[in-house]
């Protein structure tokens, strides 16, 4: 594999004619601005109108390539992403791309969106499971959360759904770098190869600060030879911003109590000082993503039209940098006065050596993967895994497969077949109630978005390793 970014040919099945796709192929950085589609209890018209004046302030920005959408981010009660991202396509000029999420969603939902926003001319689509729901009761000390009857679709059904809508679009899905075991970062790495198995062309990070792990992502794909374009998502912080990564508000987004300190003390001198240290890191990362091998970034959290203009005037200054990877190096770790970054003790990263002042990229000769097992499974997991597929086997009589699937399985509605990809554990354990693998929203100790136990899929994945069937983890799911 190459060590140098721009001769390393991207991975992309997408074939069409399509303004992000076709900066990825031409190694063109690509620059995103982020708006949220905006809450639903406000008419349209004036929710969506400082979006809209951010996509008039871009229309003859040649660094930025478009706008990002998200979906349901704020809740289920948000407007249309659709409707949003028409309307900020008509004000830039340029095509968003939207994300769908499976909060609260079904087949039919994604379905009408991707069709929407087919016709709407929009051929960009990132699939996200998405985070908890508002409206998902969840009985505090619950041992088990009860399932949310409005649902969670997998982001790999999203995309799967995607590559069967016959529409040519360009598919992306989620990724967080950022985790600090080794079962959580393998369950995001295994689910991310599944993505991409899946239908995904691209993938775009969770935001978050910590370098060494958006450098880890890059040298775990380098290491497996895949060569699908990743945009940073990153994230300008306002002042209450950083009071809610304290308060610990936005899932999946972990802060270690150094970097906290930091953004607390940077925020005490005064606003204007406050958003002065953010910019600079906002530029710092950038041209680091850029040094890193992203194929671009995508920038979350700017609020006005003044702010963009500054972040504007940074995303000009970032591409327009010349470090040497090392110098950038030096540059972030003296800003930072080499603070860790790491949000628990013994934080586990995959490799020893990251953010050295080389290698820039992975090479096999010096970047050593770091010793640390994955835990090992129970004898009650293995017993099961061992008997359930024997039990709901179609060989067996219908009242066996019944009783089974209500007792063992709590009842679950879903087709049965589903539940080899979880070793047939019952999967109402996870309060989403996937079977593909992780979402990205474990707490930094492994504990589960919903508070209540440790992320479901460390049983899964304790039982993949123990079978030695890691593998497994990430193969595709078929379209059909
Ligand atoms: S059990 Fe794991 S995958 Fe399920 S909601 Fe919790 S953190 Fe997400």
């Amino acid at each position: 594999m190459s060590k140098e970014r721009g001769t390393k040919q991207l991975e992309m099945r997408f074939e069409g004619d399509n303004p992000l796709a076709n900066c990825l192929r031409e190694g063109k950085f690509v620059v995103l601005l982020e708006v949220n589609s905006p809450p639903g209890d406000q008419p349209f018209d004036s929710a969506v109108a400082m979006a809209s004046n951010m996509a008039k302030r871009i229309a003859k920005v040649p660094e930025i390539t478009g706008m990002a959408v998200t979906d349901r981010l704020g809740g289920e009660g948000d407007h249309d992403p659709v409707e949003t991202g028409a309307r900020l396509a008509a004000a830039s000029g340029k095509m968003p791309l939207l994300y769908v999420s499976g909060k609260g969603s079904d087949e039919t939902r994604v379905r009408d969106l991707l069709a929407r926003a087919a016709s709407s001319g929009i051929r960009t689509v990132v699939a996200v499971t998405g985070d908890r729901s508002d409206r998902h009761d969840a009985p505090a000390n619950a041992k088990r959360v009860p399932p949310y009857p409005a649902g969670y679709l997998d982001s790999v059904d999203i995309l799967r759904f995607g590559r069967k809508s016959g529409q040519n679009v360009l598919l992306g899905a989620g990724v967080n770098p950022f985790k600090y075991s080794p079962s959580d970062q393998y369950l995001q790495f295994y689910k991310m190869v599944r993505k991409l198995q899946s239908g995904a062309d691209f993938l775009v990070t969770h935001a978050g600060w910590d370098m060494r792990k958006l450098q880890e992502l890059q040298w775990y794909l380098q290491m497996r030879d895949i060569g699908h374009p990743v945009l940073a998502r990153l994230r300008l912080l306002m002042l209450d911003d950083i009071q809610a990564l304290q308060d610990e508000v936005y899932p999946g987004v972990p802060v270690a109590k150094g970097f906290a300190a930091l953004l607390q003390r940077e925020s005490n001198i005064n606003a204007t000082q406050s958003l002065a240290a953010q910019l600079h890191r906002l530029e710092l990362q950038i041209a680091g993503c850029r040094l890193l091998g992203y194929s671009g970034v995508q920038i979350a959290g700017i609020r006005d039209v003044q702010t963009l203009d500054m972040v504007l005037a940074k995303v000009s200054e970032a591409l327009a940098a010349t470090r040497t990877y090392a110098d950038w190096v030096k540059a972030w770790n003296e800003f930072h006065n080499a603070i860790p970054f790491d949000p628990v003790r013994d934080a586990y990263y995959v490799f020893s050596r990251l953010l050295q002042p080389e290698p820039q990229m992975y090479d096999p000769a010096t970047a050593k993967l770091t010793d640390r097992s994955l835990p090992g499974t129970t004898k009650g997991d293995r017993f099961r895994a061992r008997l359930l597929p024997m039990l709901l086997s179609e060989r067996m009589p219908e009242w066996v497969v019944s009783a089974t699937r209500r007792v063992a399985c709590c009842g679950w509605q879903k087709p049965l077949s589903l539940l080899k990809y979880c070793y047939h554990l019952c999967p109402l354990a996870c309060p989403k109630n996937l079977v593909y693998g992780a979402c990205g929203g474990a707490q930094p100790d492994g504990t589960c978005e919903f508070g209540h136990a440790p992320c479901f899929f460390h049983r899964v994945i304790a039982l993949a390793a123990q079978r030695h069937e890691l593998d497994r983890l990430e193969e595709g799911v078929p379209h059909d």
